[in-house]
């Protein structure tokens, strides 16, 4: 009956559309289940794919990426309401926090991925998956044009379009090399799987190749040098990680070569693990320096070539140090798509996608954005601030009491997440206080604030405004909110459940994205790890790594990757981890 009403509708628009040369009807099994779609070709040659094995009313969501933000909104997303199309060049989810541990075989690859396709498959209704990469999106014809390179030979069939109602953009970021001559040619990145799996091997090379016969010491030294730039969370878990693999398993299968490895990290700055609390930082330092791992901060890389990494330091004395291998991870920048698209809608001297509280792009009707490619543009309080003060004053007085004031605060701290971090800055119980602060001490609470008054007392509250990080735990939480706003899209219309519009009528549809940190974890080898956790609580030493364990084993999206990724732990603290270079 479905597929019936797909080919009338079909026949329908292809009479329709004089324009199109081809009419193709291909049916696949996709995600376990018959389905059916057609494609078009228009008269510029390009195929549109048109979702037609469900009900025409419903809206057309397209998610481009399948990482953390696209993976979490399609897991949690009711995909019995849409009519759902996935297009992503990778056809898994790859869960990025182990990816340290597949470096070194702690982990194998394929125990930390789960495919998309699998993970379609529980859902109800259709989801399509299109192996392929956006390259551009048309917000003003409702199409994104995609780019798949699995057929290679035929340039034709390459490009197609897909046509959305809401657009959920969540492509993620690149590498950043800033630049650095020598960098994309000669280091590796850790970014991706294939990344990880690349630094494996050419481990295992650095050791073969130092294990040759006729090599100089110092040639030897040199395939074992392993430099890794960038002192942030990625890369100093990669140094503990590479010096436990080296430590508890390659010294005992290369025994001659044990004296020769080295391991350096380097950081322009003054810290590594600049982003956790400075006691994470010192410790780390103190527990590489035991552990021989020779930490340079203030030394700038300035260029890379085959052999050698040239450094810059403060004194501006420039130094060139002999590497085997080198990992370049100095952290994200945006993908040229998305640069391209925000030149498109106006957002230009940016460097990634504003959105708004609700993940909404600005200047574009329909399109999301969310994870590392995007970024909130909260608004601040004293933009609204004319808004705010006549909402508040219900008397219309002209002035504001302190009781007013507390009718409003709790819309004001959802609309404006920067009062309540103010307040708790300021270690202020209440609204009131806030008031106070500015009328002078005032016990009763009758003093009463103008709008100089009320400007004045809020006019520190913006200073509290945070830019969320480019983290899993960031994408996540968007991509699970995300899903509850288009779960909710129809209720919430009739009944909305965000705070009052400020500068309009009615409420917001629905509350804004808010992000609650849990915590974060920095490994620092020798079963030890480092934690923040909410309230600057700090964790170090082995109890935390048996919390990153289980937090970790429980984060895996199924019970498949859990099971793989904690028998793989077993089978390291039994076997060791494997050194083929495979
Ligand atoms: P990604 O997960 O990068 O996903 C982007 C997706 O878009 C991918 O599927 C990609 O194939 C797809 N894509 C790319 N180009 C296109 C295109 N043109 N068209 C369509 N699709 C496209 N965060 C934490 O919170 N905790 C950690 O411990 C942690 N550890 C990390 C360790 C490593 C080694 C790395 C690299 C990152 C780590 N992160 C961690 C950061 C975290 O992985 C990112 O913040 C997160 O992946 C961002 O999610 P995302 O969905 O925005 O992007
Ligand atoms: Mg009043």
């Amino acid at each position: 009956m479905r597929i019936f009403s797909f080919f009338e509708r079909s026949a329908r628009s292809f009479q329709q559309n004089r324009n199109y040369s081809t009419f193709l009807v291909i049916f696949a099994v996709s995600g376990g289940g018959l389905v059916a779609y057609s494609e078009s070709k228009s008269s510029h040659g390009v195929y549109n794919v048109e979702p037609s094995q469900v009900d025409a009313k419903k809206k057309k969501v397209v998610v481009l990426g399948t990482g953390w933000a696209g993976t979490t909104f399609l897991r949690n997303l009711d995909s019995s309401l849409y009519d759902v199309q996935v297009v992503s060049p990778r056809n898994y989810f790859a869960f990025t926090p182990l990816l340290p541990s597949v470096t070194c075989g702690t982990v194998e690859a394929r125990s930390v991925v789960e495919p998309i396709r699998r993970i379609c498959e529980k859902k109800s209704g259709n989801i399509q998956f299109w192996e392929a990469e956006c390259i551009k999106i048309d917000p003003a014809s409702n199409k994104v044009l995609c780019r798949s390179n699995l057929n290679a030979n035929s340039e034709q069939n390459k490009e197609f379009f897909v046509d959305y109602d809401y657009l959920v953009v969540a492509m993620g970021a690149r590498v950043n090399t800033f630049n650095t001559p020598g960098v994309t040619e000669n280091c590796h990145f850790l970014k991706e799987l294939e990344d990880a799996q690349k630094i494996r091997r050419s481990i295992m090379d650095c050791f073969e190749k130092a294990s040759l016969p006729n090599l100089s010491e110092e040639e030897r030294k040199r395939q074992l040098h392993f430099v890794i730039v960038g002192g942030g969370p990625t890369g100093v878990e990669f140094a503990a990680a590479l010096h436990d693999f080296v430590r508890d398993d390659l010294v005992r299968l290369y025994p001659m070569l044990k004296d020769l490895v080295k391991i350096t990290v380097v950081e322009a700055g003054d810290q590594i693990l600049s982003m956790f609390d400075k006691r994470i930082g010192s410790f780390a330092v103190d527990k590489f320096q035991r552990d021989g791992i020779d930490v340079k901060t203030g030394y700038m890389v300035v260029s890379v070539s085959d052999k050698a990494i040239s450094m810059k330091l403060r004194s501006g004395e420039t130094i060139s140090v002999p590497y085997g291998m080198a990992v370049w991870s100095t952290g994200i920048g945006t993908r040229p798509i998305i640069m391209e698209f925000m030149k498109q809608i106006g957002q230009t001297n940016r460097r990634v996608l504003a959105t708004d509280e609700w993940l909404r792009v600005e200047g574009c009707d329909g399109v999301y954005a969310l994870g590392d490619c995007a970024s909130i543009q909260q608004r601040k309080v004293m933009e609204d601030i004319s808004a705010i003060f006549k909402l508040a004053d219900k008397d219309k007085s002209g002035t504001l009491t302190v009781a007013e004031f507390q009718d409003v605060i709790d819309d004001i701290c959802e609309r404006y997440p920067q009062v309540e971090l103010y307040l708790k800055a300021k270690q202020m119980r209440n609204a009131a206080d806030l008031l106070n602060l500015s009328t002078g001490n005032d016990k009763d609470g009758s003093k009463e604030l103008d709008i100089a008054g009320f400007k004045q007392a809020l006019a520190p509250v913006d200073s509290q405004m945070k830019i969320l990080p480019a983290t899993a735990q960031v994408a996540a939480q968007q991509g699970v909110y995300l899903a509850k706003c288009f779960n909710q899209m129809k209720e919430r219309e009739l009944d909305p459940e965000g705070p009052p519009r400020f500068r309009g009528t009615g409420r917001h549809r629905f509350r804004p994205f808010r992000y609650r940190h849990l915590g974060q974890f920095a490994p620092l080898g020798g079963e030890q790890t480092a934690a923040q956790l909410p309230g600057d609580w700090i964790s170090i030493g082995h109890s935390s790594q048996w919390l990153w364990y289980s937090v970790y084993a429980s984060k895996q999206v199924s019970w498949r990757t859990r099971m793989l990724v904690i028998s793989d732990w077993g089978r390291r603290f039994i076997f060791g981890r494997d050194s083929s270079c495979i």
